[in-house]
């Protein structure tokens, strides 16, 4: 049986739970043991797919067509292991699962509660389908005391009396602040939330400190002793300068030891074998250059809504041994005068995935610019359609092309996707049907033209890559751009749905129906990702 860590945060949001989550199972996979991480979301949304990006990040997609949040993103790309439907559970799905079973008369007449139906329902997804591994990794979404999430709580106090002694460890980061008029750090918001955790009856083994500055030895003990913890189960969670130092800036604090002690096992474990995290921060830390990415989109007023795509294209300045700069551009700001000066000095556009109308026309003219003026382009998902609207109007004589995501005024070179096959299941969709969870979702095979660009990044013709789109380009102009250099060079494998397409007569032009984001981790940059920043690096030494 595996053993089961559950990670919750207090005090305020944001303090990087998901992220040290990530970092904690990094380290127990450097001790060699096998690693799971989950979250456990208490909104009321039955998945994050319909909330808007500028409330909550990133939808992260998995390979089996979940979308979920987007810490399992950094789960993924810290441990390496992929995350499937089963790693992330909102409020939203187990009332769901609850009222069609209570519609069922599963219950057999009893009342249906919060305890113990909701608790074991929780309980159950923790439970289940954990795979052959040594530990789980459980993260609590929001902050002790939010109101919903009480029966999340609830139901890993019962597990941590269920499980026993040596099975659970309950780690809960809180907020250091930082007063500087007083030039003190002060230990009482993290004394309430320990205060508010063991009301509900958890008493944590570990808190992870999240501070500005080291944590003074006075206020360590102090810490623990209010807080019933053991002086070394006290960690020191500083910023660190790059995400990819953190496991290493936890392991120097003694986090891993610490939660290995609390299974009492730390005796026995192996020394962790942390080489590649020192050459990720080594390379990080000391880069052989720089190149500028313009990024054109709709959601840059918060960077949330695009945090795979940023690390994708820091594993693409790793494996180029340079930094990534990225210029954050609002597409709608190119639908003005004087559309192209901010591009100016930038070595590569990337038009990142996105939804609706706003914006799209800036798009479309960040991709003119990128082609005419033969800079790298990178087109992801939306990005994709808006290069090929703009081949279209300029390239293929159709000024009026459009997509009926936001216009049905014009001809439809981009339609509604209403029939698709995944395996030998055919997936069929209307325009009046239901927004939640309907999307061509996950990992889906493409075919490579022989003998295009991508065919050569990719070294090898057929691949697989997570897609999150409702909209696709017709295939049936397909020859009418490729005879104006448009080349639609990955393809389903049954030739309906374009899935490539790019600009032979270019440094690099590439857009993508997909989201290779998803797939690109710091030890194994995505390939497109890696050619498009070796293309910026080129770029950058022409001008
Ligand atoms: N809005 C587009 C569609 O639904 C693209 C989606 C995306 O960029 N993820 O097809």
């Amino acid at each position: 049986m595996p053993r089961y860590i559950f990670i919750t945060g207090g005090v305020v949001s944001s303090l990087g739970k998901g992220l040290a989550s990530a970092a904690i199972g990094a380290l127990l996979q450097a001790r060699g043991y096998k690693v799971r991480l989950r979250k456990l979301d208490p909104y009321l949304n039955v998945d994050p797919g319909t909330m808007s990006p500028y409330q909550h990040g990133e939808c992260y997609v998995t390979d089996d067509g979940a979308e979920t949040d987007l810490d399992l993103g950094h789960y993924e790309r810290f441990t390496g292991v992929p995350a499937s439907q089963a790693d992330n559970i909102t409020t939203g799905r187990i009332y769901s699962r609850i009222i069609e079973r209570e519609r069922r008369g599963d219950y057999l007449g009893a009342t249906v509660q919060v305890i113990p139906h909701v608790t074991d329902q929780i309980k159950q997804f923790v439970l289940s389908d954990a795979g052959d591994v040594d530990f789980v990794l459980c993260e609590i979404g929001g902050t002790v005391g939010d109101i919903e999430g009480l029966p999340f709580f609830e139901a890993i106090r019962q597990l941590g009396q269920e499980l026993g002694e040596g099975n659970a460890v309950f780690l809960h980061v809180t907020l250091l602040p930082f007063i500087k008029v007083a030039g003190e750090m002060k230990t009482k918001p993290t004394q309430h939330s320990v205060k508010e955790l063991r009301s509900i009856g958890i008493q944590p083994d570990i808190l992870l400190c999240r501070c500005e500055i080291p944590i003074p030895a006075g206020d360590k003990r102090k810490i623990a002793l209010f807080c019933n913890v053991r002086e070394s189960a006290v960690i020191e969670g500083r910023d660190a300068s790059s995400l990819y130092d953190v496991p290493l800036e936890y392991h120097r604090q003694g986090l891993d030891t610490e939660i290995l002690r609390c299974f009492g096992i730390a005796d026995d474990a192996p020394a962790p074998d942390l080489t590649r995290w020192e050459g990720i921060s080594h390379t990080i830390a000391n880069p052989d250059g720089e190149v500028t990415i313009g990024v054109v989109g709709k959601y840059v007023g918060l960077l949330d809504a695009y945090k795979s795509l940023i690390e994708a294209l820091n594993h693409g300045g790793l494996a180029n041994g340079v930094k990534v700069k990225l210029k954050w551009l609002d597409s709608e700001q190119f639908e003005k005068d004087d559309p192209f000066e901010p591009l100016e000095d930038v070595h590569g556009v990337l038009v990142p995935g996105g939804f609706g109308e706003r914006g799209v026309e800036g798009k479309i003219a960040a991709a003119k610019f990128a082609r005419e003026r033969k800079v790298p382009f990178f087109g992801i998902c939306y990005g994709m359609q808006m290069a090929v609207l703009e081949a279209a109007r300029n390239l293929a004589g159709i000024p009026n092309a459009v997509s009926s995501e936001f216009s049905e005024e014009g001809e439809l070179v981009i339609g509604l996707l209403t029939e698709w096959t995944r395996g030998n299941e055919v997936e069929t969709r209307s325009a009046d049907g239901d927004m939640g969870g309907t999307m061509r979702l996950g990992a889906y095979p493409a075919v490579l033209k022989a003998g295009s660009k991508v065919r050569e990044i990719y070294g090898q013709a057929h691949i697989e890559e997570r897609h999150r789109h409702r909209y696709e380009v017709n295939v049936g102009y397909k020859e009418k751009l490729e005879s104006c250099g448009l080349t639609f060079s990955g393809l389903s494998p049954d030739g309906v749905l374009p899935e490539i397409v790019e600009i032979e007569d270019h440094p690099w032009f590439v857009g993508v129906q997909f989201h290779p984001e998803l797939k690109s981790r710091p030890f194994e940059p995505h390939p497109l990702f890696a050619s498009f920043i070796a293309a910026a690096l080129h770029q950058s030494r022409m001008v």
